[in-house]
């Protein structure tokens, strides 16, 4: 799950972190008076939305060509600016072409930038420990960084139970090149990450850019966090964050169901019980160089209302022109997802072709009842192996 930039700022300050005072709007008129509040001084406004790169982003279709963070000095500026950022969906290198509708907007007050860095906190799967990462270069674009340049990323491995400990902020401060009283305030943001990265078991942590002003304050301008969903049970309060209006509908929806469910930019359909062959369900269609438009995993227990659940999730998504539906019946015997599929097709009604590769328990009474609908469900394809599966539900689609 993710939050807010607002929200991860919150937690952040509730840590000790020095932030930029800011009032989050919902309409413009409360921009505006947020802007009077803090004396007509300078100030940003910052599109609330999931997706990050919001300063190099665009509003779809508004004729301007500003991002999501706008500096702004007057009031009728947070008016106009504001206007277009509660009307058209913001576009980010992360959001899709169709951009992402704004209903908050940060107003803070805008920080004279002496310096940028980045800070960050996520599980580092080789060492087995959450890593702090910090880099001299900060700003929007880390990732370019990390390609060109890895070494400039400093890195300090921390123990889950011992958390961030004093010596290796001292020495990310220092190697980042914080001067004097920058030190421990420097060092109070990253104590701060380190807390929330562990206290809610976060998988990732940011702060990008964190500033230092030519007065030597040191504040987190920016923060983005992502949350261990298995975790979430135990902090009702980052539960209470979510923002259901950012999150893809589809993926919402198969949450409910218990379906694990991921969309994905291709056309090919895929519904498959068990996370492992789910995924190479899709390196096989990869392979045969089609591209898979889901990972949806039904889990080994599936029954006929998920099947049938996963379908219509599947069919909402207008780019799907082929399923391929990959069984391997263990738990879940073949003849029940036959079953299921039968029940599907007359439900949901299959308007394009749905190639079924089943293998395993009771697969050749499953192979009869497919047969036995082949005149009343034509969309249904069977294939005898997962090759000819996969080359079938690619040719479907060409
Ligand atoms: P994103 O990462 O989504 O693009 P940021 O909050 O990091 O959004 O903002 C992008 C850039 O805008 C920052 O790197 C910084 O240069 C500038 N910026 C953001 N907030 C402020 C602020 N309060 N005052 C001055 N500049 C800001
Ligand atoms: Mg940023």
């Amino acid at each position: 799950m993710k939050i807010h930039e607002y929200q991860a700022k919150e937690l952040l300050a509730a840590e000790g972190a020095a932030i930029p005072r800011g009032v989050v709007a919902n309409a413009v008129a409360q921009a505006q008076r947020a802007f009077d509040d803090f004396g007509g001084k300078p100030v940003v406004l910052k599109a609330q939305v999931h997706a990050g790169g919001r300063g190099k982003g665009h509003f779809k279709d508004s004729g301007k060509t500003f991002g999501g963070v706008k500096y702004v000095t007057t009031r009728e500026d947070v008016g106009t600016v504001a206007e277009v950022m509660f009307n058209y969906p913001l576009v980010t290198k992360q959001t899709g072409d169709q951009g992402q509708r704004v209903s908050k907007v940060l107003v803070q007050v805008a920080a004279d930038i002496e310096r940028e860095i980045y800070l960050g906190m996520v599980l580092d799967r080789t060492l087995g420990v959450p890593v702090m990462m910090a880099c001299a270069e900060g700003g929007v674009e880390i990732e370019e960084v990390a390609a060109r340049a890895p070494e400039k990323i400093l890195k300090a491995a921390v123990e889950p139970s011992a958390g961030l400990q004093p010596f290796q902020s001292r020495r990310l401060a220092y190697e980042l090149g914080f001067k004097g009283g920058q030190v421990p305030a420097a060092e109070k943001i990253m104590h701060a990450l380190s807390k929330v990265f562990l206290g809610k078991d976060c998988s990732l942590a940011e702060v990008n850019p964190l500033v230092v002003t030519p007065g030597g304050e040191v504040l987190a301008l920016d923060a983005k966090m992502n949350f261990d969903d298995n975790a979430l049970f135990r902090h009702p309060d980052v539960r209470a964050m979510r923002d259901e209006a950012e999150e893809d509908p589809g993926e919402l929806r198969a949450a409910r169901a218990n379906l694990n469910f991921i969309r994905l930019s291709g056309n090919i359909g895929c519904l498959v019980n068990g996370a492992g062959l789910a995924m190479s369900t899709m390196d096989i269609i990869k392979y045969h160089g089609g591209e898979p438009a889901n990972f949806l995993d039904v889990g080994g227990g599936v029954t006929a209302e998920g099947a049938i659940e996963a379908f219509r999730i599947i069919l909402q998504d207008a780019k799907v022109k082929s399923i391929l539906v990959n069984i391997f019946g263990g738990i879940a015997k073949c003849d029940l997802i036959a079953e299921a599929l039968v029940k599907a097709g007359r439900e949901v009604g299959f308007k394009v072709p749905v190639v079924v590769r089943l293998e395993g328990t009771n697969v050749d009474k499953a192979r009869e009842i497919l047969a036995s609908v082949r005149g009343e469900l034509p969309m249904i394809q069977t294939a005898a192996n997962l090759t000819e599966a996969a080359q079938k539900a690619v040719a479907a689609v060409r």
